[in-house]
């Protein structure tokens, strides 16, 4: 088959590579759709690791085609997967925390994942339900979001968004509009997004934000959305440390910051203690997601027309790199690999 394999940072190729098979336990999908995700955009850049000769990808949604002894799956379903392996019985696991497992491996970093015809699914998350079956009439690229959208939700739960409670997103790249979309869906408002392209702040009006604006005109604005409060919930979409400012102006007091986005290893940032103090501002951060919100994610993203807006650039496999290179530029929003 035909699969996108990770050399060394900013050297990435579709190759030949024998068809994988189900041992007992496991699973092959044939793959419909895998989005590229900004983390795999940083491996790329050699700013987060990678097993060396990987196939990357880990945001897939196929079809099952070959079922292992003992694998509780069905021939011809459609699913989305969610990419982590972990132990299941450690404490993390335990409390639901399966993205903090320590020895979590995650399928497209260290084990080979879903910018392929087809893709073998570890015997271990076949057993954890870790393959979600998703509607067929969604279209693939969609499916596919299903890990990025999980991300989100547990972005958006960490700050508390909900009915009523002012939203602020900092940074209007493909998380940050999804941060939008899911935002609007708990029924969050008013919702700012500070974005300084002028083409994504106009996506995010498309979207329904209430008001849009860049960097340096955020703190004028967000009083102005707040009645001078500010925001009860602020995500930073954005892996830059000089966008922290901004999101710590824009929280009120009690108001909770969420540093979704990664940073360049060693990034650092001054605050103000008394923010936290006597303003007692939260400051999380949230990666991936624990289990329950990818099973919230499958039975929502059938009814979100506007994840599709902003998937914007579809690559078929052969051109698997391009969706790479693509993503070093401004070019579009979210870039999606699409088999068919
Ligand atoms: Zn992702
Ligand atoms: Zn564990």
């Amino acid at each position: 088959m035909k699969a996108l394999r990770f050399f060394e940072p900013r050297k990435v190729a579709v190759v030949d590579v024998p068809d994988p098979h189900a041992g007992p336990g496991e699973v092959v999908l044939k793959l419909h759709a895998t989005g590229l995700c900004n983390s795999d955009v940083r491996v790329y850049l050699g700013e987060k690791k990678a097993a060396a000769g990987v196939i990357t990808g880990h945001e897939m949604s196929g079809e099952v085609v070959e079922v292992g002894v003992g694998a509780n799956a069905r021939m011809g379903e459609t699913v989305a997967v969610c990419p982590i392996r972990c132990c299941g019985t450690c404490s993390f696991c335990r409390e639901g925390y399966r993205n903090r497992c320590p020895s979590r491996k995650t399928l497209g970093y260290d084990e080979d994942g879903g910018i392929a015809e087809y893709v073998r699914i570890p015997a271990q998350l076949v057993a954890l339900g870790h393959l979600l079956p998703m509607d067929r009439a969604i279209a693939p690229q969609v499916r596919a979001f299903l890990e990025p959208f999980a991300c989100v939700l547990n972005s958006i739960e960490e700050i508390g968004t909900g009915p009523g409670r002012a939203l602020a997103i900092v940074g209007g790249g493909p998380m940050g509009l999804v941060h939008l979309v899911a935002g609007k869906a708990y029924g969050a408002g008013p919702i700012l997004v500070v974005e300084p392209e002028a083409e994504r702040r106009a996506v995010a009006l498309e979207l329904g934000a209430d008001g849009v604006c860049t960097p340096e005109e955020a703190a004028a604005i967000g009083r102005d959305m707040t009645g001078g409060e500010g925001f009860h919930s602020v995500a930073m979409a954005v892996g830059f440390s000089d966008a922290f400012p901004t999101a710590l102006d824009l929280a009120r007091k009690l108001g909770r910051i969420n540093l979704f986005a990664g940073f360049p290893p060693g990034s650092a940032h001054s605050l103000d203690l008394n923010r936290v103090h006597y303003d007692e501002v939260r400051i999380l951060g949230t990666q991936n997601a624990p289990f329950h919100l990818y099973h919230r994610a499958s039975q929502m993203l059938g009814r979100l027309p506007a994840i599709d807006r902003i998937i914007t650039n579809k690559y078929p496999l052969a051109d698997a790199a391009e969706a790479y290179t693509a993503r070093l530029g401004k070019a579009g929003l979210k870039s999606a690999v699409v088999m068919g």
